[in-house]
């Protein structure tokens, strides 16, 4: 599943190949994506100029030069592929999580520039499109969403605030957009492990420091993935699209009985279940 390090590398990636492109032709393979595609999708597509490419969380953002626009969710398995029209068989995956290979089913939604072709994969189904006519549209569809990660408004004062008095554990809470937008199952993983905190943890029971902690590892963990993530979108120019380091990197995720990482450490990671996520912590030095 994408997390936003990995939507990042995708619009870093996009916004290299398809930024001032006019989109000359919109192919709706199948509708029934996680939300139906809109019936004037193609007409909401056709001519525009693709004027930036932005992200918001796990959402990847297409502005027109009008204001307008469309938004992609990746879901459980969407990706993007990028088809060159002039080299025919030579395309370029922008996601590094998947096979390098155009695959030749589950292609939905295909959108075509000037020698270029752009294809949405989806096997699960559980992505989707979304369309603005203008910014206050684009705003509002984000409104139920806490801050990202990188925000100042995700800062101390309001991290101490929203976990005051509260039984949830705190994994849950990093899970939970509604409190910070774009944190999934493994960079949670990856952020109590830094910060040194047990997930199943109530959150009312953390100290300050351990808030601070909680604010400083959730923008570094994020960080250090994209630039993991970034140094490969290199690769994808290339049909060698390998899955990229990136995977290799985690400290605590999925790494079940193996040794703690951590300088001077003894402990073993442990395995457990909370709501119904795997959660991956250290017996010794997460607290
Ligand atoms: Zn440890």
């Amino acid at each position: 599943m994408p997390e936003l390090p990995e939507v990042e590398i995708v619009r870093q990636s996009l916004q290299k190949k398809i930024r001032d492109k006019i989109i000359e032709k919109v192919l709706v393979k199948n509708r029934n994506l996680r939300f139906k595609i809109h019936s004037k999708f193609e007409s909401h597509l056709q001519k525009k100029k693709i004027k930036k490419i932005d992200r918001f969380s796990k959402y990847l953002i297409f502005l027109f030069e009008d204001k307008s626009g469309f938004s992609i969710h990746l879901g459980m398995s969407g990706t993007i592929h990028l088809y060159d029209l002039n080299k025919k068989n030579i395309f370029t995956n922008t996601s590094f999580y998947s096979s390098p290979i155009l695959p030749k089913i589950h292609n939905h939604v295909e959108i075509q520039f000037n020698k270029l072709k752009f294809i949405y994969n989806d096997p699960r189904r559980f992505g989707y499109f979304l369309t603005f006519n203008n910014k206050i549209e684009l705003k509002k569809k984000f409104s139920h969403f806490g801050p990202e990660p990188f925000s100042k408004s995700f800062c101390i004062d309001y991290i101490i605030k929203h976990l005051k008095n509260k039984e949830k554990n705190i994994k849950s809470f990093l899970l939970d957009q509604k409190f910070v937008s774009g944190i999934g199952n493994i960079y949670a993983n990856e952020i109590l492990y830094n910060s040194k905190i047990r997930p199943f943890r109530k959150a009312k029971s953390l100290t300050k420091d351990e808030c601070k902690k909680i604010l400083l590892y959730s923008k570094l963990v994020l960080k250090k993935a994209i630039s993991k993530g970034g140094s490969s979108i290199r690769d994808f120019q290339n049909i060698n699209g390998t899955m990229g380091n990136f995977q290799k990197e985690f400290n605590v995720y999925q790494r079940e009985n193996l040794n703690c990482l951590k300088a001077k450490c003894k402990g073993i990671i442990k395995k457990k279940i909370i709501s119904n996520r795997s959660s991956f912590f250290c017996n010794y030095c997460q607290k």
